[in-house]
């Protein structure tokens, strides 16, 4: 990631420029997705932009092509590890349960998804 781009002591950017490891599922030119570390549902990713957006408005506000992007890898995600229904839950802001501010979605699939509560 260039310079510019990474934020100091932001986890998920230490994540993206392989300081801190992860468990890949997909990376290309704007996003790189990754198992979380604490699985809520039989699929759980987190699709994450390379460039560091604190949450998924400020991305909706500068990027509409990289916020489309996170859906479509969401939904790729969706059908190679399930069958391709899927939630997509961004937690923005910390009272809504926002607990690492680099932008990123929650993409959850597999059976019994629709019941699992977001908050702890
Ligand atoms: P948030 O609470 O910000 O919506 O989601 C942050 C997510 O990042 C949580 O689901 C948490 O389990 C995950 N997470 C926190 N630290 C790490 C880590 O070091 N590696 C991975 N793979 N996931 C992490
Ligand atoms: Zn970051």
């Amino acid at each position: 990631m260039s310079e510019a781009a990474r934020v100091e002591d932001c986890l998920f950017c230490k994540i993206i420029d392989g300081q801190v490891p992860s468990s890949k599922v997909f990376e290309d030119d704007m996003v790189y997705a990754f198992n979380d570390i604490e699985p809520k549902a039989e699929v759980h990713v987190l699709v994450v932009p390379k460039h560091h957006y604190a949450n998924v408005a400020q991305v909706a506000a500068s990027d509409h092509e990289l916020l489309a992007h996170m859906v479509e890898v969401a939904q790729q995600i969706a059908q190679d590890k399930a069958d391709g229904q899927f939630r997509l839950i961004f937690n923005t802001g910390e009272q809504a349960g926002q607990s690492v501010f680099h932008a990123h979605g929650h993409v959850l699939a597999g059976s019994k998804t629709a019941s699992i509560p977001m908050a702890d």
